[in-house]
């Protein structure tokens, strides 16, 4: 019997005894997306009929962490079906490369972040290092150092998606082009649920100061195009009442529309903008 999606019913935190949390989402009967927090660093498993869809990947040692995570679902590497990336920023590229060639599994990117998936250190730098100072971002910067960033290889092989397309992978999700974070970043609506995976085109932390856990634009400094990322918005209107799984920050509940307009408020007044950039 599959069950209805109840976004009111989908927080649940497992206690593993491999000293591993995550979130579980029910989907329907078989059928699930897994948050894995990893510091400030948000990736996901969905998992259907037995077969899994990786949504970004975190750094590279967070392999470790996704291979307990299976084990702990009861999966193993050969159900890995598909790996999508939702943007080509390294802090997302993790060990899908790794990954990609021990499964074979295609990896989905939207075409206009394709050349940057295949390059290495794909992150807002100028940005990042201006705050350095902040202990926040000194953190996850250590983190990064710690996780593997210098050593990420590219993404060596690619298959572009481009916007409206459904994929036919566990969780089918609808992918969404918003650009603006940076030029190819898409989130992935799953199919018959409210369940929206949106990697960084909104999150629900303040990637420069580890504040606040509501819907945000990334500041401005961190966006390929701070006003393009506004607009993108528009593509999410009218979903209505969804779980929203970010790239950064907890999940967050409520109307889309709610989502955007408070996003909308907030770039408005942030303050913390970092250098501007432009495509
Ligand atoms: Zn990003
Ligand atoms: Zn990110």
């Amino acid at each position: 019997m599959t069950l209805p999606p109840d976004p009111n019913a989908i927080q649940q935190t497992l206690p593993m005894t491999t000293g591993l949390d995550f979130e579980t989402f029910p989907l329907s009967e078989g059928a699930s997306v897994y948050r894995f927090d990893t510091g400030p660093f948000n990736w996901y498993v969905i998992e259907e009929a037995g077969r899994i869809t990786l949504v970004d990947a975190g750094f590279p040692r967070h392999y470790n962490v996704f291979r307990r995570g299976l084990m702990a679902i009861g999966r193993q590497l050969q159900d890995v079906e598909a790996i999508i990336l939702t943007h080509a920023h390294a802090d997302h590229m993790g060990f899908i490369e790794r990954l990609r060639r021990e499964t074979g599994a295609p990896v989905y990117v939207h075409e206009a972040d394709a050349k940057a998936a295949q390059r290495q250190l794909q992150l807002p730098w100028a940005t990042l290092l201006i705050n350095a100072w902040h202990p926040y971002v000194a953190g996850m910067l250590t983190h990064a150092t710690r996780n593997g960033i210098f050593v990420m290889p590219p993404i060596a092989r690619v298959q572009t998606v481009t916007d409206g397309v459904r994929l036919d992978v566990p969780g089918r999700p609808t992918i969404i082009h918003t650009p603006g974070h940076t030029p190819g970043q898409i989130v992935l609506r799953l199919a018959a649920t409210p369940i929206i995976l949106a990697g960084d085109a909104l999150i629900t932390r303040n990637i420069l100061r580890g504040t606040g856990d509501t819907p945000q634009l990334a500041a401005s400094g961190l966006n390929s195009c701070s006003h393009q990322a506004q607009r993108s918005l528009n593509q999410l209107a009218g979903m209505g009442r969804v779980a929203l799984l970010t790239g950064h920050g907890p999940a967050w509940r409520g109307d889309m529309d709610e989502a955007i307009a408070g996003a909308r408020t907030r770039s408005a007044t942030s303050t913390v903008k970092g250098r501007h950039r432009h495509v």
